[in-house]
């Protein structure tokens, strides 16, 4: 069929876990050293056929900063999914994660999928998050999880994919 769905998705998490990167790498293929920082918010789109279906992303790439913080419920509401970004060399940033699953859970949309990225897998001798950590507070939480690398492309495509399979299903 050609059915299109639109699914709107926002990326949250702090300043330098990749989320930007992330973005880049799954819209364009790419990947840069010296990532610009985010101002505000971004807005990307990428399709993927999941399924038989075209899941059309409406991707909104947030700064992750706390000056911008009022300005996340606008992203994150009404999102069909959220990725939550953390970088697993730099534990800081794992319970920042933890604290935007529990904003979203309080204040989110129930329908939301929300995916847990332990992000920078390709940097192994700094991690400061086991897998098993992360493994077993996402199960926890009924997240999807999944360590990435926006550098070496490890589980990019792969984590929009099982969220497009997700989305396809309804
Ligand atoms: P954001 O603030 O969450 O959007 O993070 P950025 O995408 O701007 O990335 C912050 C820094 O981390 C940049 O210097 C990126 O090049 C670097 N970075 C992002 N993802 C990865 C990754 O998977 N591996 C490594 N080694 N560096 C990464
Ligand atoms: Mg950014």
């Amino acid at each position: 069929s050609n059915k299109i769905k639109n699914a709107k998705l926002v990326l949250l998490g702090d300043v330098g876990t990749g989320k930007s990167s992330l973005v880049l790498r799954f819209v364009k293929g790419q990947f840069v050293e010296f990532q610009e920082s985010t101002i505000g918010a971004a807005f990307f789109s990428q399709t993927l056929s999941v399924n038989d279906e075209s899941v059309k992303f409406e991707i909104w790439d947030t700064a992750g900063q706390e000056r911008y913080h009022s300005l996340a419920p606008m992203y994150y509401r009404g999102a069909a999914a959220a990725v939550i970004v953390y970088d697993m060399t730099n534990a800081a940033t794992f319970a920042r994660a933890k604290k935007w699953v529990q904003e979203l859970q309080a204040q989110g949309s129930p329908n939301t999928i929300v995916a847990l990225a332990g992000n920078k897998a390709d940097l192994l001798e700094a991690r400061q998050v086991s897998v098993q950590e992360a493994q077993t507070y996402a199960q926890e939480n009924g997240l999807f999880f999944m360590e990435t690398s926006a550098k070496t492309a490890i589980n990019v495509n792969d984590i929009f994919y099982e969220i497009g399979k997700f989305l396809s299903k309804f």
